[in-house]
């Protein structure tokens, strides 16, 4: 029996405890956690998706707000506007909706976030301390939200992640916002991993030896059922869209659900798998950087953007 990841439910009971918290910081010290999304230009998917975020964020009690640019501003002007945030105690999330318009530098840009206030964990401090892990992050290790939903999942489906030690992950994309991070954070909790991409040669047979799977390559259902190991555990991070036959259109993953199904220990759906998981670790780093600035209110030298 495959049991199917119910990655809706596990986001829910992790908003549920960020909402409690939030309440109870406030409670005791009267701060709010501040959250900015910027966005550039009107891209309707980029624009659905912060509006999930901000939506998602008000409801546990955080301070969101989406601050809409024009898809021509100058890289200055962004930086500018990323510095008056940075510098602002209201502020303890900001968040630069990704992919930027081809004239703006996106390493520069997340490279001038306050890495504390990085909650999308891009920032190349916070890349390299995630590149360095071993075991769990510390608590005020800002970790990319795509990742860490999907070891969020791994864990519901393993009992803990104490299973992951010694067992064989493959990554399936390389990406530094899915593939990367996600590889970064296997290997530190001891799993033996691999990551394809899309030049790796006999990619079905990396799938076959793969006790664990993390696809993330955005092409629908390009792992086929008799690709997967029998009791694998699969985390299907792709949303693709793809016609359906009325006409319309269909969300579908990178693995053939279907096929899947009745093959592997478990395995998340899509829609409703790493999705909501990846909206409520957003809502739980805010928290997080938001009590850590609290905490060490000044940045110290090792954490300074650069000039
Ligand atoms: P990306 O395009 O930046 O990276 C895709 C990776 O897959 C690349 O490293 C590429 O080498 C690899 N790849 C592509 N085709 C391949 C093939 N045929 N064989 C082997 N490898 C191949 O994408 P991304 O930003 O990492 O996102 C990947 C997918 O995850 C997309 O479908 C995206 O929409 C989805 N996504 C979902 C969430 C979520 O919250 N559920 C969040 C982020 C991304």
């Amino acid at each position: 029996m495959t049991r199917i990841l119910d990655g809706k439910a596990l986001a829910a009971r992790l908003r549920a405890r960020v909402a409690e918290e939030v309440r109870d910081l406030r409670a005791r010290t009267g701060i709010v956690p501040g959250l900015r999304v910027l966005l550039l230009g009107d891209h309707p998917a980029s624009l659905a998706y912060v509006r999930t975020k901000e939506k998602a964020a008000r409801e546990v009690g955080i301070d969101a707000r989406v601050e809409r640019l024009p898809a021509e501003t100058e890289e200055a002007r962004l930086l500018a506007r990323l510095a008056e945030l940075n510098a602002d105690p209201a502020v303890h999330g900001i968040l630069v909706q990704l992919p930027l318009p081809r004239h703006i530098d996106t390493v520069r840009v997340l490279s001038a976030l306050d890495p504390r206030k990085d909650v999308d964990g891009f920032h190349p401090l916070n890349a390299g301390r995630l590149a360095q892990l071993s075991g769990a992050p510390a608590e005020d290790l800002l970790v990319p939200c795509t990742p860490r939903g999907c070891l969020l999942l791994l864990e519901e489906a393993l009992g803990g992640l104490a299973d992951l030690r010694g067992k064989r992950a493959l990554v399936l994309g390389r990406s530094t916002i899915v593939g990367r991070p996600m590889a970064a954070l296997l290997l530190a909790h001891d799993a033996t991993v691999t990551i394809a991409h899309s030049r790796t040669r006999d990619l079905a047979g990396e799938c076959r030896r793969a006790e664990i799977l993390v696809a993330a390559a955005g092409r629908a259902e390009l792992v086929r059922g008799d690709w997967l190991a029998e009791q694998a555990v699969v985390i299907d991070v792709g949303i693709n869209r793809v016609p359906s036959p009325d006409g319309g259109h269909r969300l579908v993953g990178d693995v053939a659900f279907a096929e899947a199904v009745g093959r592997v220990a478990a395995i998340t759906p899509v829609p409703g798998g790493v999705g909501p998981m990846t909206v409520a670790c957003l809502l739980d780093n805010t928290l997080r950087a938001c009590r850590a600035q609290l905490a060490r209110p000044t940045l110290t030298r090792s954490s300074e953007p650069p000039s």
